[in-house]
């Protein structure tokens, strides 16, 4: 029997795995519980019209056809038994593995406050974009309803908690809809009275960036019409609002963009974790005790020259380089690479229109042009022709046109004050 690898979690450092085992002598498993494998960093675009789903995932099963040793499994993982060597499915059924790859990622962390997170949804999956889009659609919608001033106001302020490059992109677009692009189309309402707010409880948005960087993001924001608070904790939030220096601010569309918290692997793996949650792996990314066990991406607490590496996509799919390489030397009798190092390229993050900032190193761009370098080099890490062609002229359209393209209102909402809507 050929050695059995299964891999949990199709993003990026799984994915990754898989396509760096092509050609080894083994039968691979890839077990996720969605069907498609997810561009994350551009989620905020489907989040806020610019995009469709279907511009930035891609089904698993298609990308790996003409991989006839890698079987894909729908599934969602519950647990490991470690003993007896199985991973155990919600179906309970037991799929055998000899090497196995955990990299399920991360989900939102509310500290403690997971009520918030009916009124405050995250930003993670396609259903978390469409679910954020359809809310901040709506609201618009139901604004030019209303007869009520007060009620009007409060549907069209929208707040987003935390001022990472995901707060900071979200607000960018967002105020760009309603100062630029809606009120041609509105009648009743006055779409460029929308506040935008972004709530962030540090000192200054961007905080991975340097202080300059962060400096211009704040301004460019501002002169978007998009209102910065620094230092400002929310201690309360629900579907009235939320509560800041102990004051409510009405409003209906609230977007968590705060914290992240990694999957439960460390639960399945008894393994030993840090604060939040994920798995502490050795410098060839396994258990400390267990070899055969591989901890990856978001969901494993990594070191490399005696810092954290940060849970970004380039961190992944290195990872993912570095666990496949290792496999594969292990199934040639060949001796382990060199331990896992990190190798950073850069932080990135949109504004908005023409307006981005970039840093690597001591260098760093702002601006037009470094608006542009976001945008090819996103282009170029999308998979696929046809991704890269759609999101090409997406936003060339958008660009020339001033038009979002993706603002179509197709489920039901399903929140708890919305029910009449049913
Ligand atoms: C909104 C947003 C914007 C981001 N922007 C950027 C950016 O601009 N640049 C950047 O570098 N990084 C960005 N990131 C971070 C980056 O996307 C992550 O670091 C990266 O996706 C981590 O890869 P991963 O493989 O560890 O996890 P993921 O890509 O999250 O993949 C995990 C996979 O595991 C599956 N899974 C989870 N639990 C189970 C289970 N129980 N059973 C089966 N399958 C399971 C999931 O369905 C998923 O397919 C962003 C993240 C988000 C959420």
């Amino acid at each position: 029997m050929k050695h059995r690898v299964v891999v949990i979690g199709a993003g990026f450092a799984g994915l990754q795995t898989v396509l760096g085992l092509k050609g080894a002598d083994c039968d691979i498993t890839l077990i996720d519980q969605r069907n498609h494998h997810l561009f994350q960093p551009l989620l905020y675009q489907v989040a806020t019209t610019l995009l469709a789903t279907s511009d930035i995932a891609w089904p698993i099963r298609a990308l790996l056809r003409d991989r006839r040793d890698v079987t894909t499994l729908l599934g969602t993982v519950e647990g490991v038994d470690r003993g007896a060597r199985e991973v155990i499915l919600r179906t309970g059924q037991r799929i055998a593995y000899d090497t196995l790859v955990v990299a399920t990622g991360a989900r939102h962390a509310y500290f403690g406050k997971d009520a918030w997170e009916a009124d405050a949804p995250g930003l993670k999956t396609l259903e978390d974009a469409t679910t954020i889009r359809r809310r901040m659609l709506l609201a618009f919608e139901r604004a030019e309803l209303t007869e009520d001033m007060a009620e009007r106001q409060a549907l069209l302020t929208f707040a987003v908690i935390g001022a990472g490059p995901t707060g900071v992109e979200l607000v960018g677009i967002i105020a760009e809809l309603a100062h630029r692009i809606l009120p041609r189309e509105f009648r009743r309402t006055d779409t460029r009275k929308a506040r935008v707010l972004l709530i962030e409880a540090g000192p200054r948005i961007l905080p991975a960036f340097s202080e300059s960087l962060s400096q211009y993001a704040a301004g460019a924001l501002t002169r978007r019409g998009v209102q910065v608070m620094t230092g400002h904790p929310v201690t309360e939030c629900d579907s009235t609002g939320i509560v800041v220096d102990g004051a409510l601010i009405p409003a209906r569309t609230t977007i968590w963009a705060a914290g992240v918290q990694a999957s439960r692997a460390k639960d399945w793996l008894g393994a030993e974790a840090d604060r939040a949650g994920r798995v502490i792996v050795s410098d060839h990314l396994t258990l400390p005790d267990d070899p055969a066990i591989f901890v990856l991406g978001d969901t494993a607490h990594v070191m490399s020259g005696g810092k954290d590496v940060p849970g970004v996509a380039p961190a992944a799919k290195q990872q993912g380089n570095h666990a496949a390489r290792t496999i594969l030397s292990r199934l040639r009798g060949k001796p382990a690479p060199a331990p896992f190092r990190y190798r950073h390229m850069g932080n990135l993050a949109t504004i908005g229109r023409n307006a981005a900032v970039i840093e690597y190193g001591r260098f760093r761009m702002r601006g037009w042009l470094a608006w542009w370098v976001w945008g090819i080099a996103h282009i170029y890490f999308l998979i696929g022709a046809r991704s890269r062609l759609f999101v090409s002229l997406s936003w060339l359209w958008v660009f020339l046109s001033g038009q979002n393209s993706a603002r179509l209102i197709t489920q039901k909402e399903t929140l708890k004050d919305e029910k009449q809507d049913k």
